[in-house]
């Protein structure tokens, strides 16, 4: 017999809980999101979503484990934090001692309109890091739970996010690869193997080796978007 946790609201209005294995509740949340993502943006307003959704969703993920058969308990998230992070999505730290805490932390480009299903999607795989051993990675346990919040809940948990979580931004990157031929662009980082020898490589769109390189401004680092 699954046990629900109790709650069906929270604070933020938001559907939590047993509300969330229903699809009505999940669209509900996701609905809320979405309306919160398309208001202004700024760190504040987007650590503050991040809080709620993490409310809202943890005891649901929680329970879902359960159900699973999977030994999980939720760690008290004393913090979260908002970066620039450009690969890293999400992260969730542990401390070393183990005193039921954790950490969490977001990419600040998860929260732009019309990505709420991807954003629930990085916080529940963080959500998911909190439940398990500190040192589980994302080993047969993490998977097994991956898959456990996919079924219950009607989530797309990966251990990957794709590439299309986060805004794409030209001014993030260092360098930009365009075929001149029929402007298939692509940004990079780093300066790899493309952007040093371009003429090594063809352009999978088109066929033709007319790679052109273009180093962009530095991003100018903003204080008040680092936390
Ligand atoms: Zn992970
Ligand atoms: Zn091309």
């Amino acid at each position: 017999m699954p046990s629900r946790p109790q709650s069906e609201s929270s604070s933020s209005g938001m559907p939590r809980g047993g509300a969330l294995f229903s699809p009505e509740g999940r669209e509900a949340l996701l609905a809320i999101a979405e309306a919160r993502l398309s208001e202004t943006a700024g760190v504040w307003r987007m650590r503050l979503l991040a809080r709620d959704l993490i409310d809202a969703l943890g005891p649901a993920v929680e329970s879902a484990l359960h159900d699973a058969g999977i030994d999980a308990r939720l760690r008290r998230v004393v913090s979260v934090r908002i970066t620039r992070g450009v690969r890293e999505y999400g992260s969730c730290n542990i401390p070393r001692g183990e005193d039921g805490t954790c950490r969490l932390a977001f990419s600040g480009l998860l929260f732009f309109p019309g990505n709420a299903a991807a954003l629930l999607d990085v916080i529940a795989h963080e959500l998911l890091h909190a439940c398990l051993p500190p040192r589980e990675g994302h080993g047969g346990l993490f998977h097994r739970g991956m898959e456990a919040l996919n079924g219950a809940l009607g989530l797309r948990v990966q251990v990957y996010s794709e590439k299309t979580a986060i805004r794409q931004s030209e001014a993030l990157y260092r360098y930009k690869v365009v075929c001149a031929a029929c402007g298939n662009a692509f940004y990079y980082l780093r300066a790899g193997a493309v952007v040093r020898h371009p003429s090594r490589y063809r352009c999978a769109k088109c066929g033709k080796g007319a790679f052109e390189v273009y180093r962009l401004e530095p991003v100018t680092s903003d204080k008040e978007n680092m936390e």
